[in-house]
């Protein structure tokens, strides 16, 4: 079993951690937020980051973005061991995912990026998809861990490729989330059943996941967060967060994606219009019911 310290135990590192723990891994945690350590029972909680990297052979980061990942690197470089494998499963901008592997090349350290998806709920059951930059052999070094935390595992490519598998992932759920939420809006309109066109367009080709397994019409679908107010979920705060990453990564390879930057200008004026940071991200469905649904 490994030796792991774990930086970053919010909604999805906490289960994480846990995850691992269960999994019969020695960790050493360290959050800002003490309660957030004691919650990880079987783990020993670290009075630093510091404390929390020294002497493993794994150390795994998730933040919240880059500018946390950065500070992190940078202040725990000197108490790594040599040979520690650096995981940092934030969602946060691949440039500075490739600068902070690169300052850990220099030191002689690999280190893999590797954000997730598959929300909170997938972090507590161990489903997560990670999408990984990096060498192939630290990934396959590090295999056993990502099994713990998750069902699928990809090698998205080199350092940073990860970041852009999930921003371009990201991206497209927007788009599916806003064109799903339009066509319903536009059918309940003109007189039908949300359910019954639901079921007619999932098995049609206006299929796609949102419709599917996360339709964000109220009272469609049980067990969704539009069926209990938004609530819970993959919030508006932090799907606006990834589009600006995806818009970010549009903008430095000089990609063209009319239908992101939509997407994104949608969410900012629905969290606007609708205070809705705080709310699950199929949400957006609000912005074209506010006659239909209160
Ligand atoms: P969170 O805000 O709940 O957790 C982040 C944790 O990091 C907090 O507990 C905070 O105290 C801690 N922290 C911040 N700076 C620190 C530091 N210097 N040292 C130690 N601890 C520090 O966020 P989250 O929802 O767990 O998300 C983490 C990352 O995962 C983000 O990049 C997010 O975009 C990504 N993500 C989240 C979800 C989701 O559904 N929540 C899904 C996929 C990806």
């Amino acid at each position: 079993m490994a030796k792991v310290g774990f930086v970053g135990l919010g909604n999805m590192g906490g289960h994480m951690a846990r995850n691992l723990v269960a999994a019969g891994h020695e960790l050493k945690v360290f959050d800002l937020v003490e309660e957030l350590m004691a919650a990880i029972d079987g783990a020993a909680s670290q009075s630093s980051a510091q404390d929390a990297a020294s002497g493993v052979d794994y150390l795994i980061s998730m933040l919240p973005a880059g500018k946390h990942v950065m500070t992190l690197y940078q202040s725990i470089f000197d108490s790594l061991s040599e040979g520690t494998l650096l995981i940092d499963c934030s969602t946060i901008d691949a440039a500075t995912a490739r600068n902070v592997s690169q300052l850990a090349l220099e030191r002689g350290l690999a280190m893999l990026d590797a954000p997730v998806s598959g929300g909170t709920g997938g972090a507590e059951a161990g489903t997560l998809s990670f999408m990984i930059g990096g060498s192939a052999n630290d990934l396959e070094k590090a295999r056993a861990l990502f099994e713990v935390m998750g069902s699928n595992i990809f090698h998205a490519g080199d350092s940073g490729a990860g970041q852009i598998a999930k921003a371009c992932n990201n991206m497209l759920l927007a788009v599916h989330m806003a064109g799903t939420a339009e066509a319903l809006a536009m059918g309940v309109k003109n007189g039908l059943d949300p359910a019954v066109l639901s079921e007619v367009m999932k098995l049609s080709s206006g299929g796609n996941w949102s419709l599917n397994v996360y339709n964000p019409y109220p009272g469609v679908m049980e067990s969704v967060p539009a069926s209990r107010g938004y609530e819970g979920g993959f919030l508006v705060d932090l799907m606006t967060k990834d589009l600006d990453l995806a818009m970010d990564t549009a903008a430095q390879s000089r990609s063209s994606v009319p239908m992101g930057a939509l997407a994104k200008s949608l969410y900012r004026m629905h969290e606007q219009a609708n205070d809705a940071g705080g709310l699950d991200f199929s949400s957006i469905q609000m912005l074209y019911t506010s006659d239909l649904i209160n």
